[in-house]
């Protein structure tokens, strides 16, 4: 027999689909939001539906935006093109204030294991953007194995075309993901970076 009622289990089933929220904190959640008034929830609820409906992805680099080119596009020096795993690495690099120029975001990491090739990522969009404004690209896919082959990958498709091809140093550890790097580490990371 199921001890919760069924909208509250209901609830706590959704919440449980979130990253990191197992039966006690879905649990937790559920109470809380019982516990708001009808307004609050609503807000809530709200929220979640619109991000749903309003957030896209730039058509230019790949990031969250609510428009079809995000304000990073829009604003900064296209001659420097920083190359990312995912949308949050764009956050972790931003927290630095330390990079003018505009990103990539791959989403995701060439994997064979996993079966993502070079074609299931944003390479060919990345290819499409380099022209003779184009300075560098920064490789910044996480130092572990996937981020280093994605990464060579992409400098071997890059070199001919003659842009200066440059990786992140390895500041940050080995197997890392950049989102949990601290921020002088980070920020070293890329301002030692390497040309390949
Ligand atoms: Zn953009």
């Amino acid at each position: 027999m199921e001890v919760f009622i069924e909208p509250i289990g209901r609830l706590m089933n959704e919440f449980g689909k979130l990253p990191g929220v197992g039966r006690k904190t879905a649990q937790r959640y559920a109470y809380r939001i019982i516990g708001m008034t009808e307004e609050e929830a609503r807000a809530f609820a709200d929220a979640i539906i619109d991000v749903k409906r309003k957030v896209r992805f730039c058509k230019t680099c790949g990031n969250f935006t609510e428009f079809e080119t995000c304000e990073i596009c829009r604003t900064r020096d296209p001659s420097v093109i920083c190359v990312v795993k995912e949308p949050k690495d764009v956050i972790a690099l931003e927290k630095l204030h330390e990079f003018k120029g505009v990103y990539h975001v791959l989403h995701g990491v060439i994997s064979p294991i996993n079966g993502v090739g070079p074609n299931d990522i944003r390479v060919r969009e990345l290819l499409a953007r380099i022209n003779d404004k184009t300075e560098e690209v920064i490789l910044a896919t996480n130092p572990d194995v996937e981020g280093d082959a994605t990464a060579m990958y992409i400098a071997k498709l890059l070199k001919p075309l003659g842009v200066k091809v440059t990786r992140i140093a390895h500041g940050v550890p080995v197997g890392s993901e950049l989102e949990y790097a601290d921020e002088v580490t980070l920020a070293r990371a890329l301002y030692d970076r390497k040309e390949l």
